[in-house]
């Protein structure tokens, strides 16, 4: 494989970088060779196995003369494919400051982020955003989406493009018009959870309980393994307003481990709201 750096020389923003690199390659077949694709763009080396204490490492200089890259596989390879795409990301968006004398260290909070209002959290939110539109471009990603959503396509979506689930849904969330969310959950309890821009204020935190009224409590309880069909639902259980029409999907694994789809029905809430284009102006934190 060949690539041109000197292309890229000139880009800043990850979906431009990324649109590049997919100009150059051609056609292009799932999954994204990630590892082919760094060693073409001067990454002269990446290594893949358990490491404590950081999940990817990027180990250049200011001017990015060589690189090479560490890559966690604690959580499985799709989670390693992801750090290798976030890493690379460091390495071409060149006004990346270095974290550290040798190159950048990013830990596993660091592959979530999204806010953008200091620079370690918007060079980290940068990386993230070019990662996922490199390893799951549009072209890839939607042929497999059906025409509501529905975590069963997430789970396609994984091992089509050699990504994680979680990186399914999100993309999911971010890339369909639907008002969507996600609550990840271990043994009843919320990890975290994911909303676009117009999703109503979820009221569970994190480290609670999933809600006692929603289904996906129930599930859980009575340890329902796989996908649950897209329900109706009361949205009291996850919202502090009751005006919406509330859908959720679980998706139960057999190690505790539970995500569940959300999906408002904004219809008649919010007929009068002009939603063009201020919805990423007020787009909250999800934590
Ligand atoms: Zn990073």
């Amino acid at each position: 494989m060949q690539l041109s750096r000197i292309d890229l020389a000139d880009l800043h923003a990850p979906k431009a970088i990324a649109r590049a690199i997919f100009a150059q390659l051609g056609t292009i077949d799932a999954p994204v060779p990630v590892g082919q694709i760094a060693r073409a763009l001067d990454i002269t080396d990446i290594k893949t196995q358990v490491f404590g204490g950081f999940e990817g490492m990027l180990l250049t200089d200011t001017v990015r003369s060589t690189g090479a890259i560490l890559a966690n596989t604690r959580y499985g390879n799709r989670r390693a494919r992801f750090t290798i795409a976030h890493e690379l990301g460091h390495f071409l968006m060149e006004r990346h400051k270095l974290s550290g004398d040798t190159g950048f260290t990013c830990k596993a909070q660091d592959m979530r982020e999204m806010r953008a209002d200091k620079r370690h959290y918007r060079q980290e939110a940068e990386a993230n955003a070019f990662a996922i539109d490199l390893l799951a471009p549009f072209k890839l990603f939607d042929p497999l989406l059906s025409q509501d959503p529905d975590l069963k396509d997430a789970q396609r979506l994984r091992d089509h493009l050699n990504i994680s689930l979680e990186a399914t849904i999100r993309r999911m969330i971010e890339h369909r018009e639907e008002c969507l969310a996600a609550v990840w959950s271990r043994n009843g309890r919320v990890r975290y959870s994911v909303k676009s821009g117009r999703f109503p204020w979820i009221t569970c935190m994190r480290g609670e309980r999933l809600p006692q009224l929603s289904l996906a409590s129930q599930i859980v309880a009575n340890n329902a393994t796989g996908f649950s069909s897209v329900t109706e639902t009361n949205p009291l259980a996850w919202l502090s307003r009751s005006d919406i029409e509330l859908f959720e999907q679980t998706r139960m694994a057999s190690n505790g481990h539970a995500v569940t789809l959300l999906l408002a029905d904004l219809a008649d809430a919010d007929d009068d709201e002009d939603d063009s284009g201020l919805n990423e102006l007020s787009m909250p934190t999800f934590r």
